[in-house]
């Protein structure tokens, strides 16, 4: 059982088709790529996981659930987090700030706080800062909990909107871009988190990723987009030797 099914998945501004007929499915603590060359249609698909664009057509199965059918907010009830292609924190707050919005939910002590078995006594908000601290530390951050995001060099702000999403105990993590804008020893420490947090946490992944070297080193499947459309779906060895999947990235 897949713990994502998309069937069908048709998306249109316009006069353009965005995604066309996509149908793929994620399976449960998995990592699966998407890839595909610019304008491909990959922001397109996250944006209707998170619900903020609605298919003309087409089936988005989710833990049992009709995804389309819910809002938004419903959705990150659900178990559904995810990150930005440009950071976007709040470069006033601190990074703890920060972390603590991505709790939308008040009252239970989280993911973090069931991990580390956070003393259910506490008062909720002392819980909601330990767990949203708890998410720091587990990214290496805890040293920048009171820094103003702001003044944080870039690799950082990525890696707190990365806790701000981990901290709604999410089940499916979407991840636009991750490494955009990271140095390669930045870019391969991100890698080992990602892998920790399917290893460690149980977090299944969808990873939209231009590195393809980090695409290939992590993925367990990758499914390949041009055009809105699927073009390939296999494992990294699978897809580098796809002849279409080369000539989508040639541009022949
Ligand atoms: P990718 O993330 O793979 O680079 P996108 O999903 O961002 O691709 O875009 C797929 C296609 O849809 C592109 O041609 C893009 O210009 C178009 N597109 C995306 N979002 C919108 C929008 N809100 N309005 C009109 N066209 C859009
Ligand atoms: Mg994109």
């Amino acid at each position: 059982m897949p713990l994502m099914q998309l069937d069908g998945v048709t998306v249109q501004f316009g006069g353009l088709t965005a995604v066309n007929e996509l149908s793929f499915a994620v399976a449960e603590k998995t990592i699966h790529g998407l890839i595909g060359p610019n304008g491909a249609g990959k922001s397109t698909v996250f944006n209707c996981l998170s619900r903020f664009y609605q298919p003309a057509v087409g089936k988005i199965d989710f833990a049992g659930r009709d995804l389309l059918a819910l809002r938004s907010d419903q959705v990150m009830n659900l178990g559904i987090a995810r990150t930005f292609q440009n950071v976007e924190l709040f470069r006033g707050m601190t990074a703890l700030e920060n972390v603590l919005v991505g709790q939308h939910s008040l009252g239970g002590s989280g993911f973090f706080g069931d991990l580390f078995a956070t003393s259910k006594v506490k008062q909720a908000e002392s819980a909601r800062r330990q767990a949203a601290m708890e998410a720091l530390e587990f990214l290496g951050l805890a040293d920048t909990a009171n820094s103003l995001v702001g003044s944080l060099p870039y690799g950082k702000q990525k890696l707190i909107e990365f806790a701000r999403a981990l901290v709604s105990k999410p089940k499916l993590l979407l991840l636009d871009e991750p490494a955009a804008g990271l140095n390669p020893q930045e870019t391969s420490h991100l890698g080992d988190l990602i892998v920790e947090l399917k290893d460690k946490l149980g977090i299944t992944i969808l990873l939209v990723e231009h590195d393809m070297s980090l695409v290939m080193r992590i993925c367990d499947t990758i499914t390949v987009m041009e055009f809105g459309r699927k073009i390939a779906e296999g494992d990294a060895k699978t897809i580098q030797n796809n002849p279409a999947v080369i000539k989508a990235y040639l541009g022949e």
